[in-house]
């Protein structure tokens, strides 16, 4: 082998999870770095890959050379190259997956160009003035005061404004009094919102002390972790913005994470009005342009800040000193497809990897994370309080057993709820009603031969969505007309049963024919404009009640809302799932939080059938502390998460024969060489056991040293070929169990 040897181990996007070394020619030596997309030969043709490792030895030999550097500046920090190390080991994964997750889709491709313009500039002849300048036209002179004042400015914008055609911009230049040229230029996604700055608020004494505690650790870079346990409305953004000050003024940067869902105009709007340009937003709704240049932005430290869902996380930041999580509890910082990481957690390995303190915020933390600070891993700070001191608003069981008995037969709305509803329409006041599950009907049955209408797909019944007319799916989205009679005997007596969010806008207009009401839910919201339209529609009053799945849960915040109604709240409670009564709290607890955030107390309703389950009783008093010390334990006895850590694998197929085998053979292999403390459950039939025309068998793991078993997993899975037409794959840590 040559002496002095630079090597490049490069990956590429393909299922192979492995790494090929490449000869780094003597004119690239330097500039191919971990993180550098190159193009190499690979086969018989050519390909773009990432470099993750750099070497001076390789047991393949010879090498064929990197044919070129695909670009000087797009490249991934070396430090997100470790995470991704760290991703695909820990997850199971991969490790191209890893590494395709650092990068936006846009900017891998490698194809989005920075957008350019032509800018026009004064020359120094223009600069100097002197006689020939005192002979020109006034709008000459005119145009060229305005660059004097206004730098370099496009040629559009001098065009449009008036102040000169582009001939003769064209004449000017060719007689050297300006200059063009081509400057790129960024796509701007707020380019129409205007926003008001806002100064840094007087903190309360819990505020102050939960900023002071973050303080501390960004100034001794000690990368702790802290929980921030607010209660809704506590303050926890205007902590984190103060916490980013900070940030900012150690001259590092720091990334928000949010939950999608509640990335709304709003919160942007927040950091924006405090850190104006210095912010980034990565969100669902950008262009590939927008999020091609907020990226950029980011990559070439013209932005400080990155406020984002889940895969902001990777923002390439090089000199990190903060991660907040806001919300830490939910669900969707979980990915749901390769590789399956939980953004929360993968804040903890960045954070800790590059010495930045790390924020996790919450009203109803995760078990997960509260455990740990009981651990001693996290530092727990608490903040009971409203800001404005406002009481947290009054929450009511209903129990409907008793409704229905009552009334003779089950009933949608209780009349305390009905009441409370009519006496706050008379008071012009609003109110929102919650419930989660969208549609008409939860099930289709044929009155005389009991045929149920399910998807061919998957097995689940279909959802009756009266408006459209159509059966549709919830797992996998097919759709079918609505029969009128029965499919199996032809009779024409068809029974609907369940409800979901049409059904219930359909009654409250029955019963309220003069409220206006707005209906929020994946059916009613296909576009992001809807979304932004109905809630401006209920701020400015022009809507009295809005009926809403999980999407009004969570982060709006209407003052004039003074009764919030969970129409059936056990919905969610009784699914196989062990966090089942850890989400229904969270979720109780963040409707309430909608309530009464304006000068009238609020008030919340929730209908149950079992008023006596403790996730609801301690749900009613937002008690955190008392669900945690009633579900704590059970999970510690039943040797659950948060003290354990589980993995779940799954085994799909379109042949149900093949998942079992498949399940079988592989358990059979695992038993022998998993820890004794570690469980084996199944493998079974998922409770979801087909879903778009794949079988699903799955096998659940808990207990015992995860990296071991992560290890072991993946020697069996993602290093070797799997049977043929079965999809096999883990899920660590996982959080959806069907
Ligand atoms: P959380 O994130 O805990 O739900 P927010 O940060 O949204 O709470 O605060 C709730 C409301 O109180 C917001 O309207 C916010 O502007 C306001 N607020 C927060 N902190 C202060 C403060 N120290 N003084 C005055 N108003 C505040
Ligand atoms: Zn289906």
């Amino acid at each position: 082998m040559e002496e002095n040897a630079v090597i490049a181990q490069v990956v590429f996007s393909l299922s192979l999870d492995r790494d090929f070394d490449y000869l780094v020619p003597v004119e690239l030596r330097g500039r191919v770095r971990v993180g550098s997309r190159v193009r190499v030969e690979f086969n018989t043709g050519e390909r773009s890959g990432y470099v993750v490792a750099m070497k001076s030895h390789s047991d393949y030999w010879p090498l064929k050379p990197i044919v070129a550097l695909e670009s000087e500046k797009e490249q991934i920090p070396e430090s997100l190259v470790w995470l991704a190390d760290w991703m695909a080991d820990y997850y199971c994964c991969p490790k191209e997956h890893a590494v395709r997750t650092l990068l936006p889709a846009v900017v891998r491709s490698g194809e989005m160009k920075h957008k350019q313009a032509l800018f026009v500039s004064l020359t120094l002849k223009a600069a100097n003035q002197g006689a020939e300048f005192d002979k020109m036209s006034d709008k000459r002179k005119e145009l060229i005061q305005y660059l004097r004042r206004e730098g370099s400015r496009p040629l559009t914008e001098l065009v449009n404004l008036n102040l000169a055609s582009t001939a003769i911009i064209s004449k000017m230049c060719e007689e050297g009094w300006l200059s063009k040229e081509l400057r790129v230029v960024e796509r701007d996604p707020f380019l129409d919102d205007v926003v008001q700055p806002d100064e840094p608020k007087k903190l309360t004494k819990d505020q102050q002390k939960a900023l002071d505690v973050i303080n501390a650790s960004q100034d001794a870079e000690d990368s702790s972790v802290i929980l921030l346990h607010g209660v809704t409305a506590s303050g926890k953004t205007e902590v984190y913005l103060q916490a980013i000050s900070r940030c900012l003024e150690r001259d590092k940067e720091a990334i928000v994470l949010v939950p999608e869902i509640s990335l709304t105009p709003q919160t942007c709007e927040r950091f924006r009005r405090r850190f104006g340009n210095m912010v980034s937003v990565l969100h669902s709704g950008l262009s590939d342009g927008e999020r091609f240049d907020e990226w950029t932005r980011i990559n070439e430290g013209r932005s400080r800040i990155a406020v984002g869902a889940r895969s902001a996380l990777f923002a390439p930041f090089r000199n990190l000193g903060l991660i907040v999580v806001d919300e830490e509890h939910e669900n969707s910082y979980k990915q749901d497809e390769s590789p399956r990481y939980n953004a929360r957690d993968m804040a903890v390995v960045r954070g800790k990897h590059e010495n930045a303190t790390i924020v996790l915020g919450s009203a109803t933390p995760s078990l997960e994370s509260y455990y740990n600070c009981e651990q001693g891993r996290y530092k727990l700070v608490e903040m009971n309080e409203r800001v404005d001191t406002k009481p947290l608003p009054s929450v009511e069981l209903i129990d409907m057993g008793q409704e229905a008995a009552m009334a003779g037969k089950a009933q949608i709305f209780s009349n305390r709820l009905k009441e409370l509803i009519f006496d706050r329409l008379q008071k012009a006041e609003q109110v929102i009603l919650f419930l989660n599950r969208r549609g008409f009907a939860t099930q289709m049955m044929c009155a005389k031969c009991g045929y149920v209408a399910t998807c061919e797909n998957c097995s689940v019944s279909y959802v009756y969505h009266k408006h459209a007319g159509m059966l549709s799916c919830h797992m996998c989205g097919a759709e079918t007309p609505a029969p009128t009679v029965c499919p199996q005997c032809g009779d024409p007596e068809i029974r609907y049963s369940g409800f979901g969010t049409e059904k219930i806008e359909t009654i409250t207009q029955a019963l309220f024919p003069k409220a206006k009401i707005a209906r929020m839910d994946s059916d009613t919201m296909r576009t992001k404009d809807c979304y932004k339209k109905v809630l401006e529609e209920f701020r400015a009053g022009r809507v009295n009640i809005l009926i809403g799945t999980q999407m009004i849960a969570k982060g709006l915040d209407f003052p004039n809302v003074t009764l919030v109604g969970v129409v059936q709240a056990d919905i969610g409670l009784h699914v196989p799932d062990f966090r089942s009564g850890e989400r229904v709290f969270q979720l109780i607890t963040q409707v309430a939080g909608r309530a009464g955030r304006g000068d009238t107390p609020g008030k919340v309703v929730v209908q149950t059938y079992t008023p006596d389950h403790f996730a609801l009783r301690t749900a009613v008093r937002q008690d955190f502390h008392a669900f945690y010390e009633e579900e704590a334990p059970s999970r510690k006895m039943l040797d659950f998460p948060p003290c354990s850590h589980m993995v779940m694998i799954h085994f799909r197929s379109q042949e149900e024969a093949l998942a079992a085998a498949a399940a079988e053979a592989f358990t059979e292999e695992l038993k022998p060489q998993l820890e004794e403390k570690t469980q084996v459950i199944g493998p079974m039939p998922a409770p979801l056991s087909k879903v778009q025309k794949y079988f699903r068998y799955q096998l659940l793991l808990r207990g015992g040293n995860i990296r071991r078993l992560s290890r072991l997993l993946r020697s069996m899975i993602v290093v070797r070929k799997q049977p043929k037409n079965v999809v096999i794959y883990a899920d660590v840590d996982p959080r959806n169990l069907l």
